[in-house]
C-alpha cells in the first residue's frame, strides 16, 4: 500500500495559525496542534469561545482567508498537503470532497430562491449539470434528513430553523463529501431539535461513511456523538482522548471544568460550579501553563513559569504538569 493510501483522511501536523497582515503583528490563534480524522469518524473540538476551533477548522477546510494565515505546520487531505495546492486545485478538492455547515448556515439559502433551484445551481457548480440527476440526489438526501420532499418548492422563509439547517446539510451531503466540518450546527436551535439532527447526522455518517469534525462548547452533546474528542484552549490541544474515556477519568484541570459546567441528567438538581475567569489575551499569554491563572490546582512556581508538555498514555493525550510529574514518577 502506498502511504497516501494509508494516510488519514485528515491530518493536522504541528498547525500555527496566526492573525495579521504583516509577519511583524501576527497574533497568534492556534498554537501547534496535531489532530488526526479517520475515515467514518467523528472527532470534537470543544472549548470556550475564543479558545480557535473555528480558526483551526477554516484552515484544516482550505477556507482560512487573511488576514488569518498558517504560519507554520501542515494541514494533509488524504496525504495532500493543503498550503502547497494550487488555488484551482484547492476548490476542486472542496468541491469533491469537503463540506462545511456554519452555525447560522440556515440562513445562507437565498430567501427569494425556491430551495429547488438552489440545489439546482450548488449542483451545477459542482458538475452535475443533468437537472434529473441533480434533483433525484436532492429528493434523495431530503428523505435522509427527514425532510418531506415536497418542501424543495418551498422558500427558506416557509421551513422553521431546523428544517433549514436540515436542508442546508441535505444539499451539503447531496455532493458526497469525504470530510464534513460542523461549527456549532444546532446552537441556534432548541434542545429537542438539536438533538434530532444530531441523530440525524449520526445515522447518515454510519450510512454514509464520510468523517467528520465537530466543533463546540458543548461538551456534553460531544460526549454522545463524538469517537474522539480534543479539547482547546488558548490555541492548543491540551486533552484529546477517546470520547467514552473523556467523560469518565478526564485528567486535564480544564477538561474536569468543562465537564462539571454540565448538570448531570436524571440526578437531584444542584448547583453548577461555574468556570471563573476569562480565557487569555492571545497577544499576551501568560508566562507557564494558559490555564494557571483560572487553574484551582495550580502549583505556583511552577505552572506559572514552566509550560507543561504533552504526556502521552495510550490513546489519551494531557498537556499539564501534574500528569508529566505522574508519568515521570512512574517511568
Ligand atoms: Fe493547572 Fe498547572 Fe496543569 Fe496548567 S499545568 S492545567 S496550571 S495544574
Amino acid at each position: 500500500m502506498t502511504e497516501r493510501a494509508q494516510a488519514p483522511l485528515l491530518e493536522l501536523r504541528g498547525l500555527h495559525i496566526g492573525y495579521g497582515w504583516d509577519d511583524t503583528s501576527v497574533t497568534p490563534v492556534v498554537r501547534g496542534v496535531d489532530l488526526t480524522v479517520g475515515a467514518g469518524e467523528v472527532v470534537g473540538v470543544a472549548g470556550e469561545s475564543g479558545c480557535g476551533k473555528t480558526t483551526l477548522a477554516m484552515a484544516a477546510a482550505g477556507l482560512l482567508d487573511p488576514p488569518g494565515r498558517v504560519t507554520a505546520g501542515q494541514v494533509l487531505f488524504e496525504g495532500t498537503d493543503l498550503g502547497r495546492l494550487p488555488a484551482d486545485q484547492l476548490r476542486r478538492l472542496h468541491l469533491a470532497s469537503i463540506a462545511m455547515v456554519f452555525q447560522a448556515s440556515m440562513n445562507v439559502l437565498n430567501p427569494v430562491m425556491r430551495v429547488r433551484k438552489q440545489f439546482a445551481d450548488a449542483m451545477a457548480a459542482h458538475g452535475i449539470r443533468d437537472e434529473d440527476e441533480a434533483m433525484a440526489r436532492a429528493r434523495d438526501m431530503f428523505e435522509r434528513v427527514k425532510l418531506p420532499v415536497r418542501f424543495l418548492d418551498a422558500f427558506p422563509h416557509q421551513l422553521s430553523g431546523g428544517m433549514r439547517q436540515r436542508a442546508v446539510i441535505a444539499l451539503c451531503l447531496s455532493m458526497r463529501p469525504k470530510l464534513l466540518f460542523l461549527d456549532e450546527p444546532t446552537t441556534a436551535l432548541d434542545v429537542v431539535v438539536q438533538r434530532s439532527i444530531m441523530q440525524m447526522l449520526s445515522e447518515l455518517r454510519a450510512e454514509l461513511g464520510f468523517g467528520v469534525v465537530f466543533i463546540t462548547h458543548d461538551l456534553s452533546l460531544l460526549v454522545e456523538v463524538a469517537d474522539r474528542i480534543a479539547i482547546m484552549y488558548a490555541g492548543q490541544v491540551v486533552e484529546e482522548a477517546e470520547a467514552k474515556q473523556l467523560y469518565g477519568s478526564a485528567r486535564h484541570p480544564y477538561t474536569r471544568a468543562l465537564m462539571s459546567a454540565f448538570p448531570p441528567l436524571g440526578v437531584a438538581r444542584v448547583r453548577m460550579e461555574g468556570l471563573p475567569g476569562q480565557p487569555p489575551d492571545l497577544r499576551a499569554l501568560p508566562p507557564g501553563c494558559a490555564f494557571s491563572p483560572r487553574c484551582p490546582v495550580a502549583v505556583d512556581g511552577t505552572c506559572n513559569v514552566l509550560s507543561p508538555r504533552e504526556v502521552r498514555t495510550g490513546h489519551h493525550r494531557v498537556t499539564c504538569h501534574l500528569h508529566d510529574q505522574q508519568e515521570a514518577s512512574v517511568g
